[in-house]
């Protein structure tokens, strides 16, 4: 139930701009190379909380009303949570550091002497220097991203050893550098041709990007990282319950476009996700939560992101982050001329088509995608909430108690993946992708239309 991609794919060509890892890693991107922790809306965490300790499983009569931790659990959800959080603004910030530091000591400009002293081609030039700086600052937030994973090693959330883990480094390193200079030399283009529009017409062309990468991501960039093959292959049974789900929704959706991934080679967590759009939209189980989930739980699981699926919330998403695209653009067109008004000299940059300039727009694109983030997250939480719907709804009344295995499915996935009891109101304004779990959890437990004689919402 966690990430479902675009909310953040906007921040994609942004983040690829700012080489921030973690906006695209949230996604879905790079699951499994996904430096857990850092910038990690990760763990949908959860909120509230219950009286620690005690109440290992819940109340016998009104089911699981709350959300509820054995004192052991509840110790190591609020520490792993809490670091991660801390983790992920030691990111934002090492990242917006670094950039600004590259300018200040003449890095930036170093690293455009060297690209001019290659060649006096513009395009080698760009083949040069963006490798150089986009590495240099991947290297400068490297720390945070292997804490991130020795902390989820430690509580027990990936399993991944250090060997796998690099590979999967490596393989998203090459594809943001591969992605930044095909973004930059896009950019060095529209820039030398327009330098009063350039913001717009890169926006312009960042569209069909945006969607085609969208599109081809399933395909081709989560195949890298993890195997997927039909669930239909392994598990005909529950693909046949799905099926009855989505034919009573009245959307039937092809068995072909329902997925299961190997989840439970890198990781212990559960989870699963809708991604894709037209040919390749799809939703994906993973292997972990079907394993560990009793059969009922995991349909609610799927029924949540059949509702991302049937309601286009991929697709909503890309529209949402070509405003929010389109915002930064200008931003960074008005942000770039300013700073460089100001401290051009001090930087050793010669004007804003020297290939220096490229680090104050990735400072400045560090600085606007931080900020931005909790308007990406209040986006993607709106969208959690209204797929929790369609989900409750979907299961209501072909699942027996299908309010108390929902809450019980949120129960149990908190638990195995160290979902947050209690997250202060500020973090989960900022940084929770999904509502907090014990939000959902009691949601889902008291959502009942039908005993008030009112009309669901979704699922007629
Ligand atoms: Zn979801």
């Amino acid at each position: 139930m966690r990430y479902l991609p675009a909310a953040r794919v906007s921040i994609f060509v942004f983040a690829i701009l700012s080489s921030q890892s973690g906006a695209v890693s949230a996604t879905r991107f790079f699951a499994g190379a996904a430096p857990q922790g850092a910038h990690s809306t990760q763990a949908p965490p959860s909120g509230r909380s219950p009286q620690q300790g005690d109440s290992e499983t819940n109340g016998r009569d009104t089911g699981t009303a709350q959300y509820t931790l054995s004192h052991e659990r509840y110790q190591k959800a609020v520490a792993y949570s809490r670091v991660a959080y801390v983790l992920y603004f030691v990111d934002a910030f090492l990242g917006i550091a670094a950039a600004w530091l590259f300018l200040r000591l003449g890095i930036a400009a170093k690293f455009r002497d060297i690209a001019e002293n290659v060649s006096a081609n513009r395009w080698v030039q760009g083949l040069v220097f963006v490798p150089l700086l986009v590495f240099a600052i991947q290297l400068c937030t490297l720390p945070v991203t292997l804490y991130g994973h020795a902390l989820s090693l430690r509580y027990e959330q990936s399993i991944q050893g250090w060997g796998s883990w690099f590979l999967d480094w490596a393989k998203y390193e090459v594809l943001i550098v591969a992605f930044a200079i095909a973004i930059v030399l896009l950019l060095d283009l529209a820039m030398r041709r327009s330098p009063r529009r350039w913001w717009l017409y890169f926006w312009l062309a960042a569209l069909p990007i945006i969607t085609v990468l969208t599109f081809s991501t399933p395909l081709v960039i989560d195949p890298l990282f993890h195997h997927f093959e039909p669930l239909a292959k392994q598990y005909p049974d529950l693909t046949a319950s799905i099926e009855k789900l989505t034919q009573r929704a009245g959307v039937p959706i092809p068995q072909e476009r329902i997925f299961l991934m190997d989840a439970s080679a890198k990781t212990n967590q559960v989870n699963a996700y809708a991604t894709g759009l037209g040919a390749s939209k799809r939703v994906v189980i993973w292997d972990t939560t079907i394993k560990k989930l009793l059969p009922d739980e995991t349909l609610f699981i799927v029924s949540h992101e059949l509702g991302h699926y049937v309601l286009g919330h991929v697709f909503q998403a890309i529209l949402f982050s070509a405003v929010v695209l389109l915002v930064a653009m200008y931003l960074l067109f008005r942000g770039l001329h300013w700073a460089l008004d100001r401290w051009a000299a001090d930087w050793k940059i010669y004007g804003a088509n020297d290939w220096a300039a490229l680090a104050v727009l990735l400072l400045l694109a560090n600085i606007f995608s931080f900020v931005g983030d909790p308007v990406t997250n209040g986006f993607s939480r709106s969208q959690e909430h209204r797929a929790d719907i369609y989900g409750l709804e979907l299961i209501h009344g072909l699942i027996p108690n299908s309010e108390e295995v929902a809450a019980r499915a949120f129960q149990d996935l908190g638990e195995m993946d160290l979902s947050d009891p209690n997250p202060p109101a500020f973090f989960t304004f900022w940084l929770y992708s999904h509502p907090p779990l014990a939000d959902r959890l009691v949601f889902a437990h008291s959502y009942d239309p039908w005993s008030r004689g009112e009309a669901p919402r979704y699922v007629k």
